[in-house]
């Protein structure tokens, strides 16, 4: 379904939007966390864009995987190893050959889920992510181009972001805030929003 070359310039162009997002990400992480979010997602990117310029990962599975893995060995924060289960199971689904990046992507939400224990209204990278790949499988059962579908998903990530912002942060650092973490959009529903424009980008 999902090349190696689409699979390459998704993550470069992830990688270039996490560096001109850092300030962004790292100010919202500020209001309900300890202000690294930006610099941490800048560092895991930047290393997966190196790991990509030297490696040749022959699938879009392989090349997946290996981005999941650099993200867990070099972001210091929760959201490495979170990300980084996210990329692993999207890049093992689609080693299979029947897989799709739609199935692969809902195996990235639960891994995710699954090592973070986050529900979907607990403000994290859940509340942006369950939309997109929800909105990802509606547009590709319509018969939406991977273009069109990548971009709805894109879409619904980032209208999932911006509802995090009256939540009550139930994981993580923010919810060490309790109230105080209401009103405040989450920095980690942020990043992934940008993750799947940068993903729309890329197939447009
Ligand atoms: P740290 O909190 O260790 O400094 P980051 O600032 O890089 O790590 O990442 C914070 C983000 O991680 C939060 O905004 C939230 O979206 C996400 N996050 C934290 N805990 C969880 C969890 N259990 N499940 C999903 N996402 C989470
Ligand atoms: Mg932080
Ligand atoms: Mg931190």
């Amino acid at each position: 379904d999902v090349d190696v070359a689409t699979a390459r310039a998704w993550l470069q162009a992830a990688a270039t939007s996490m560096d001109d997002h850092a300030d962004h990400l790292s100010a919202l992480d500020a209001a309900i966390g300890d202000g690294d979010h930006g610099t941490n997602m800048r560092r895991g990117f930047s290393a997966v864009a190196d790991k990509l310029a030297a490696a040749e990962p022959a699938t879009a599975g392989e090349l997946l995987t290996l981005t999941g893995r650099t993200l867990i060995s070099t972001v210091g924060g929760a959201s490495g190893p979170l990300y980084g289960s996210i990329f692993r199971a999207a890049g093992k689904r689609l080693a299979e050959p029947t897989a799709d990046l739609a199935e692969a992507l809902r195996d990235g939400l639960e891994a995710v889920q699954k090592l973070g224990g986050a529900q979907p209204g607990d403000k994290t990278i859940v509340d942006a992510y369950t939309p997109a790949v929800d909105a990802l499988a509606a547009a590709v059962a319509d018969g939406a181009d991977p273009a069109g579908a990548a971009r709805a998903a894109a879409t619904a990530a980032d209208e999932g972001a911006q509802a995090t912002i009256p939540l009550l942060a139930r994981k993580g650092r923010a919810s060490y805030l309790g109230e105080r973490s209401i009103g405040h959009q989450d920095p980690g529903a942020t990043s992934t929003a940008l993750i799947f424009a940068a993903l729309a980008d890329t197939l447009e």
